[in-house]
């Protein structure tokens, strides 16, 4: 079914709200999953709603707890999320941290034990508000390690997500906003094409075994599991371990090892380093050169028929596209929805009525 954008984050505020969170978090996240729909990241959309809502209910995700600091030295902060909603404590955190790079040019922050952080380029945005650049290195410690290390066969990683975030350099340009995970796919897309019978893109996945597959139910055929790969092999596979290390024992938030209790909801951690341009000398000249730089990429000639485009530039096409003509929520994503929401206790014609189905 197509919803429109706005009905459905009504309909989504509505449910964290019946699943106990106070109204303004319960818009900063409704907010936050709509526009991962808008930008093209279903998996981390509207999806997830229902998970958060049933983690409330399990008492693994605090719906109104806030960012505290732990520790603050010179240009350092470290924030304990208190399994809060990373859509809220995480925006509470980057602020410290953006506070931080404007009285010294630089903000580092490590944010341990938070629900997930959604789309890291969520935090990307926040800093480039404010006119900084920001990069995030986080790690994702949900149930076993889904990512294989490179020549693995076994998983050792979360989906490891990095974002590298640079304000518009041109008056009312557009921001670079580069952000994915370290995984040669996102795992929500092996779920749903297990669900549709369908194979996922070549070197993707493997099987228990280490031989490569297209098959979805490698992962979720019951069987013994097998591992998405990282992207860019041994590059991707490196990235993903750094994740774990800045973002999982940086912060003190724990990484994807049998220690590390995995049962606790979608547990995210998260480095991040928060950078004034304007504190290296010329800003103008720093704006033109990478202004130039990016105009200079642009010109290179398509090699078929797509333009050649810059991180960002994607998930702003597909916005204006979705903005116009509504949200595709599968059917089965709206009964899981529905289904989360009538155990948390707001009824599924409620719910309906509000989304607009
Ligand atoms: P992806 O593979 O779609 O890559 C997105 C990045 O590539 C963006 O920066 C985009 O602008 C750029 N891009 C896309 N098409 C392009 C093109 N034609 N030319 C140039 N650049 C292009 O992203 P993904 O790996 O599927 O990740 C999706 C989202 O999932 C991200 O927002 C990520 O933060 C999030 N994520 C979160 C977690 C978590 O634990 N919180 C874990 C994994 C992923």
């Amino acid at each position: 079914m197509l919803l429109r954008a706005e009905k459905l984050q009504t309909a989504i505020a509505r449910l964290m709200r019946v699943a106990g969170t106070e109204p303004a978090a319960a818009d900063v996240v409704a907010a936050d999953l709509l526009e991962a729909n808008l930008q093209g990241h279903d998996s981390h959309g509207v999806q997830l709603a229902g998970r958060y809502a049933l983690n409330i209910l399990a008492g693994k995700l605090k719906p109104n707890a806030t960012a505290q600091v732990v520790r603050q030295d010179g240009a350092i902060t470290v924030v304990d999320g208190g399994m809060g909603f990373g859509q809220v404590v995480g925006r509470q955190a980057m602020d410290l941290a953006i506070a931080a790079a404007r009285q010294s040019g630089v903000g580092l922050l490590a944010l341990r034990n938070v629900h997930h952080l959604g789309r890291i380029g969520a935090y990307g945005d926040r800093a480039v508000a404010a006119g900084m650049l920001s990069i995030h290195f986080v790690n994702a410690v949900t149930g076993p390690a889904v990512v294989a290390p490179f020549r693995g066969s076994q998983s050792r990683f979360g989906t490891n997500p990095i974002c590298i975030a640079v304000p518009a350099t041109t008056p009312g340009g557009a921001p670079l906003i580069l952000d994915f995970a370290t995984s040669a796919l996102a795992i929500g897309k092996v779920r749903v094409a297990h669900a549709a019978g369908k194979q996922v893109p070549e070197g993707a996945l493997v099987d228990h075994a280490g031989k490569p597959t297209t098959d979805p139910a490698s992962m979720y055929g019951g069987g013994p599991r097998g591992a998405l790969l990282p992207f860019g092999g041994h590059k991707g596979s490196g990235l993903a371990l750094i994740c774990e290390i800045l973002g999982g024992a940086l912060t003190g938030g724990g990484t994807n090892q049998p220690g590390t209790p995995n049962d606790r909801g979608i547990v995210n951690g998260m480095f991040t380093i928060v950078v004034d341009p304007a504190r290296f000398g010329d800003l103008d000249a720093y704006r033109a050169e990478a202004a130039a730089m990016v105009a200079h990429v642009k010109t290179s000639a398509p090699g078929g028929d797509q333009p050649v485009l810059v991180a960002g530039e994607q998930e702003q096409l597909t916005k204006a596209e979705r903005l116009a003509h509504g949200i595709y929520v599968p059917d089965a994503t709206w009964e899981e929805l529905a289904a989360a929401a009538a155990e948390v206790g707001l009824d599924r014609a409620e719910l309906a009525a509000l989304a607009g189905v």
